[in-house]
């Protein structure tokens, strides 16, 4: 049978794996422990072999979940994680050490920001560059870099990294090149196009989509030989080497660190992901309407929405994502504009973080996610003090662009 499309798998992934009774979902295993009638079995799981053993280290609903991503992500395995900061954290931490050296693109999310902090607290070199430009992540290139990480769009200034040529320059280097596809969702590019090793997604954004669940994912494309990576503890340089990093990640990172997916979450992502294509295509079409909108409004300064022909990197965008941009703009009012007392006038969008849900959500970022980081950084990472952040839901355009309108309308204006 040849290969169906992208929604087509999704909807009919669990009653294609024959379930026990026909379900069309795959049940939600709540048991912590599983037991074997045969001892040699138990060791034999414990040992290596497929099976179950305690739900820190995954359930036949994780499980499932699990291939459904790799399907989506056209690679070879998953893990699931509880969020998406505990894949990055299991990712980082398990593989690497205290003395390596880590570039990241300085355009990523808050929070992924301030766990680069932590690992430099821990000994691992940091350098964040301007990853839309694979020349800067070449020139901090040293002896001791192990990983290159970057967002696919970037959480919350829209920058779109040089993926192809950060995914050459890892190649020809043998680095581990760490992809975070939140924003872009494997709808829109599965990591591998990238040349990616792993795929991060915070199934909390665009996968689950419901803001019912929380859950992260790590991926692995199959394209990185784990044998030229020094940091693979002997235990796990068993079988097919392209699969040892994310052996050690789901060891280290469920088994050892435990932020692990329960069952009922995982059916809820699960269930969720299936509309992903569908919610990303009215939620991609919202943004662009709303950013055009924006745009040409007289009391906004700028907006960065790679759909947008005036966007830095909207033709590499446009290509990469066939014409597709995400759900994530980043506005700037104009200057006379109180920030706060124009969001306060919205009557239809949310004041919420999160993004990727079916609900327009604004965020002011400055004053919110990126708050703790102080000015310095927050200059670093392009994010003025009237930034605002705006998750495009499913709702009916008219409803968004006239909300909008009239919150700006009603706001007072000094220009
Ligand atoms: C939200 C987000 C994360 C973290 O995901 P959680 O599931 O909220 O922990 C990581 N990366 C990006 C780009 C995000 O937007």
């Amino acid at each position: 049978m040849s290969k169906s499309g992208f929604t087509t798998q999704l909807v009919h992934h669990d009653h294609r794996a024959h379930l026990q009774h026909g379900e069309i979902h795959q049940p939600i295993h709540p048991s912590t422990e599983y037991a074997y009638t045969d001892a040699r079995e138990l060791a034999a799981v414990f040992q290596g072999k497929p099976g179950y053993t305690y739900a820190r280290q995954g359930t036949p609903t994780t499980a499932s979940l699990e291939a459904k991503i790799t399907e989506m992500e056209e690679g070879q395995g998953t893990v699931t994680f509880a969020t998406g900061m505990a894949a990055l954290t299991a990712t980082f931490l398990t593989l690497l050490r205290s003395g390596d050296h880590l570039i990241s693109s300085r355009y990523i999310f808050g929070n992924t920001n301030s766990l680069l902090m932590t690992l430099e607290n821990l000994g691992i070199a940091v350098t964040l560059v301007d990853a839309t430009d694979v020349a800067q992540v070449e020139t901090a290139l040293k002896a001791n870099t192990r990983m290159v990480f970057v967002e696919t769009i970037a959480n919350p200034g829209t920058q779109v990294a040089d993926l192809e040529g950060i995914g050459r320059l890892c190649a020809q280097h043998g680095l581990v090149y760490v992809v975070d596809s939140t924003l872009s969702s494997p709808w829109l590019a599965p990591g591998r196009r990238f040349q990616a090793s792993l795929v991060i997604n915070s199934l909390s954004k665009h996968i689950g989509g419901h803001g019912n669940a929380l859950g992260g994912a790590v991926t692995q494309t199959g394209l990185y030989d784990w044998r030229h990576y020094p940091n693979i503890h002997d235990a796990y340089r068993k079988g097919d080497s392209h699969n040892w990093g994310l052996l050690q990640i789901k060891k280290k990172g469920l088994r050892d660190m435990g932020g692990t997916l329960s069952s009922d979450m995982a059916h809820r992502i699960a269930a969720g992901a299936e509309t992903l294509a569908l919610r990303m295509t009215r939620i991609c079409s919202n943004a662009l309407a709303l950013a055009r909108f924006l745009e040409q409004h007289p009391k906004v300064q700028k907006v960065h929405y790679p759909g947008l022909p005036v966007h830095p990197q909207h033709d590499r965008a446009a290509r990469w994502f066939g014409n597709r941009f995400g759900g994530l703009l980043g506005v700037e009012l104009h200057d006379s504009v109180d920030v706060f007392d124009c969001l306060n006038r919205l009557r239809v969008v949310a004041l919420a973080t999160h993004l990727g849900d079916n609900r327009t959500l604004v965020l002011p970022a400055a004053h919110t996610i990126y708050y703790e980081m102080g000015p310095e950084r927050r200059a670093l990472m392009g994010i003025p003090d009237g930034f605002l952040r705006i998750s495009t839901g499913i709702e009916d355009e008219a409803d968004l662009i006239a909300d909008f309108g009239n919150a700006l309308a009603e706001s007072p204006w000094q220009g």
